[in-house]
């Protein structure tokens, strides 16, 4: 690779049409050369170094954008997008084709190295099939129609988790097992500017909620006070949403019918889950890969697809349930779950077929983390030498909200 002649710089920028404003970049940067203001994360061209550990763990991709340019866009420049610049134009300004070749061939380099994973980066599964994302975005929105909108959790119970399905009618919108899609609703902030999408992870199979139709299903909870959690648990069957995405590349289903796969989560962190199930039992039903599923909720009422999960035949999937807030009943966590199953989990994690996913509520890794550590202790296996491995093999995902 030529080096570049001239003063051209390769800048890293967030694309403001489909972040989600979630602040898992400016957590992430070891820099901190990722700020934010009322409308915009942006990146310090003086401060970010390329080292990528923002790319990987960003659930939009919106990340994943870079310009080579001669003068460096600023701070109050970024934050004042709508969306971003295109490269064409700051090239040309430049002049120099070579040097701008050089340096985009430099960013692909560092783009794939961090995509291979290094450092224990997640990765997708090698299996996986590979997905569209950011077929849609704010300039270019996807129109879906409720097609239904049902409550899961007791009627009894003060958590409103709902099954809502979105048809996309002859829009092509094709995602696969864990995946989201963004939400955007109606209306404007406190700032009047209009609402930024929310991520909703799609909780069914590839090819719709029943074969080869075009809809998804979400799972949504209720949140008080929350925007667009509101809105889409108000829905009447009919309504017309705007949707963005699909996003996520590496929190996949492996596609592999050998594949074990352990899955860890509360509340609507099932989603995802169910897609995985649903894929199993449709395109494999008699896979030799285990499918485990670790669901925590406070009482059963509270578990979204309590009932049509009881119905899943253990053959397909091994489902283990706990619950924290039953009167009476000791406080059960995913993590003391697993602990009850530590031989099951133990002979699993020494299968380089085994999947690890966990899904839900943000801070629930670590336990989870102890819990795999004891059990592997138990069997003499250094779990701080395999978790690394699995992650680096696409075998360790974990996406939490
Ligand atoms: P927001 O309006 O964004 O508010 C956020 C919080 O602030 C709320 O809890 C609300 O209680 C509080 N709040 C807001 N306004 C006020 C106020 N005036 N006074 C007091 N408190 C206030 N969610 C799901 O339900 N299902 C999923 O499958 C799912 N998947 C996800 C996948 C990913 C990768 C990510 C990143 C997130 C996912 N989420 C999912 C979370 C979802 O994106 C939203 O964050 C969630 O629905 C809340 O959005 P909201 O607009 O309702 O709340």
């Amino acid at each position: 690779m030529n080096a570049p002649t001239t003063e051209l710089i390769k800048q890293h920028l967030i694309d403001p049409e489909i972040c989600i404003r979630c602040n898992t970049c400016e957590e992430t940067c070891p820099v901190d050369a990722v700020t934010h203001d009322g409308n915009n994360y942006v990146v310090d061209a003086s401060i970010c170094n390329h080292c990528m550990d923002c790319i990987s763990p960003c659930p939009t991709g919106s990340i994943d954008n870079w310009r080579v340019v001669s003068k460096a866009y600023s701070l109050e420049e970024q934050y004042s997008w709508e969306e971003l610049p295109k490269q064409e134009e700051v090239a040309a300004a430049a002049g120099e084709g070579g040097a701008v070749e050089a340096l985009e061939d430099e960013v692909s380099k560092l783009l794939e190295e961090a995509r291979k994973g290094l450092g224990g980066k997640p990765v997708a599964p090698h299996s996986a099939s590979k997905p569209t994302v950011n077929l849609y975005n704010r300039g270019k929105l996807a129109v879906a129609t409720v097609t239904g909108n049902f409550r899961l959790t007791d009627a009894a119970s003060d958590t409103d988790v709902r099954h809502i399905i979105l048809d996309f009618g002859d829009q092509p919108f094709p995602v696969l097992e864990g995946q989201s899609i963004g939400v955007v609703a109606p209306g404007t902030d406190e700032n009047g500017k209009p609402h930024v999408a929310r991520l909703y992870s799609v909780a069914s199979p590839r090819g719709g909620e029943k074969p080869n139709t075009n809809n998804l299903a979400l799972t949504v909870k209720r949140e008080d006070k929350g925007v667009c959690s509101n809105y889409l648990c108000d829905l009447p069957r009919g309504s017309k949403v705007e949707v963005t995405g699909p996003f996520g590349a590496t929190f996949l289903m492996p596609d592999d019918p050998a594949a074990n796969i352990i899955m860890i989560c509360t509340g609507t962190g099932s989603a995802p889950f169910r897609g995985f199930t649903e894929r199993r039992r449709r395109a494999m039903p008699d896979a030799p890969g285990r499918l485990l599923l670790f669901f925590g909720a406070r009482r059963p009422e509270e578990l979204p697809y309590f009932g049509p999960l009881q119905k899943v035949p253990e053959k397909l999937l091994g489902k283990y349930f706990c619950y924290s807030r039953v009167p009476d009943q000791p406080r059960v966590y995913v993590q003391d779950r697993i602990r009850s199953e530590m031989a099951q989990i133990a002979t699993l994690l020494r299968d380089d077929k085994t999947h690890v996913y966990i899904c839900g509520l943000k801070g629930m890794e670590s336990g989870v983390d102890e819990a795999f550590a004891d059990a592997c202790r138990a069997a003499s296996i250094d779990w701080s030498s395999v978790k690394p491995r699995m992650r680096e093999s696409g075998r360790y995902h974990v996406e939490t909200y």
